[in-house]
């Protein structure tokens, strides 16, 4: 199933550019900026945009392929990826010498487009890389890869770029839910893994520290947005680095994959253990907010703060989960008491305000 097509000896693979083709020139300076790096395999640019909310920027269309096609001819040692959600896309692709497109996490997730874009893109010589859905789903990941793989298409990889979950308390635009890449490469065996920090994180300060954990998870390569200016641009600004940025990002990565030093890996590991701290704090804040919403609602029908059958059926289902997780259950048991403590004192707080009103 691997191949040589998404490898480089060495260095992961690097895929960059901008979330969209803006203009001719934008294009045309981020291609110069990105090759003279001497570290971009494949350079990036979406021409046609899912917009989640109608009316932002959707993307030049075919005129940006005639200028990715001047460009392939000018740079030759360049290849470039586009992402296609309709077989259309592909005809217009393969016809200007695309080498690679990419299917979005919009598109990945819907079966039938995905069949539509296996046929149009049959038999082809080009690279498929085919994006997780938005949804958590593993099975529709891998199904849309099978499908591709399916319709005998030579070089195909997936792309790991987070899962949107409801008010999930991450600081991430989308939540990376790694064990969920780790069991696509327990299915998939040999097929390139690659990782999209920038959709992922939502922000470029998340980059570096996303990049670091999917290298400790063996992933093959990266897909980086990179814009010449990316406080001017039309989709993603946020999540976009400059290409000086992105020579720092790839520096970083190098260092951390050469750190042998205890004092770096415990960095970095303690990054991860603040993020997680955040959200838990986070969380709790949340909780509390919840519990005196609950406090309100407790005072209209004259109940006590204090649910002694809630209390112990709340406790069961936390240590059960606990216990499936192998978490000590003395150490949940004590944290649910503090937290239980914490919720009825917000609760006879609140009670006690309106009472004295
Ligand atoms: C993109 O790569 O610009 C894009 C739209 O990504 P995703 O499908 O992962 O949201
Ligand atoms: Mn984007």
């Amino acid at each position: 199933m691997s191949d040589n097509f998404f490898h480089t000896d060495n260095r992961p693979f690097i895929i960059a550019g901008p979330c969209s083709v803006e203009s001719r020139e934008q294009l045309t300076q981020i291609t110069a900026l990105l090759q003279a790096t001497q570290q971009v395999d494949m350079i990036r640019c979406g021409v046609w945009k899912p917009r989640t909310r109608p009316g932002g920027f959707e993307g030049l269309g075919e005129p940006a392929l005639e200028w990715i096609a001047a460009l392939r001819a000018q740079y030759p040692g360049l290849r470039f990826c586009c992402e296609v959600a309709r077989p259309e896309h592909v005809e217009l692709c393969l016809r200007h010498g695309i080498d690679a497109v990419w299917i979005g996490a919009r598109t990945s997730g819907n079966p039938f487009s995905v069949g539509e874009l296996a046929q149009a893109l049959h038999g082809c010589d080009i690279g498929v890389l085919v994006k997780n859905p938005i949804a958590a789903d593993i099975n529709l990941w891998q199904g849309a890869i099978e499908r591709i793989m399916q319709a005998d298409v030579a070089h195909v990889a997936a792309i790991h770029r987070g899962f949107y979950l409801y008010h999930d308390g991450c600081p991430y635009r989308n939540k990376p839910l790694w064990e969920a890449a780790i069991e696509l490469q327990r299915r998939l065996p040999g097929l390139p893994i690659f990782c999209d920090p920038s959709h992922m994180g939502g922000h470029r300060r998340y980059l570096q520290e996303l990049m670091a954990t999917a290298s400790d998870l063996g992933c093959n390569g990266y897909m980086i947005e990179v814009h010449p200016h990316p406080e001017t641009a039309l989709t993603d600004g946020d999540q976009q680095v400059d290409v000086a940025g992105l020579v720092a990002l790839l520096a970083s990565l190098e260092a951390h994959q050469h750190a042998d030093s205890v004092e770096m890996r415990l960095n970095t590991l303690r990054q991860q253990i603040d993020a997680i701290d955040e959200r838990l704090i986070q969380a709790m804040g949340e909780r509390m907010e919840i519990s005196r919403k609950i406090a309100h609602l407790k005072m209209t029908d004259h109940l006590e703060a204090y649910q002694p059958q809630r209390w112990n059926e709340l406790l069961r289902q936390r240590l059960s989960t606990a216990q499936s997780i192998g978490l000590d259950p003395h150490f949940v048991r004590k944290l649910y008491e503090a937290i239980h403590e914490e919720s009825i004192r917000t609760q006879e707080e609140v009670m006690g305000n309106a009472g004295v009103h």
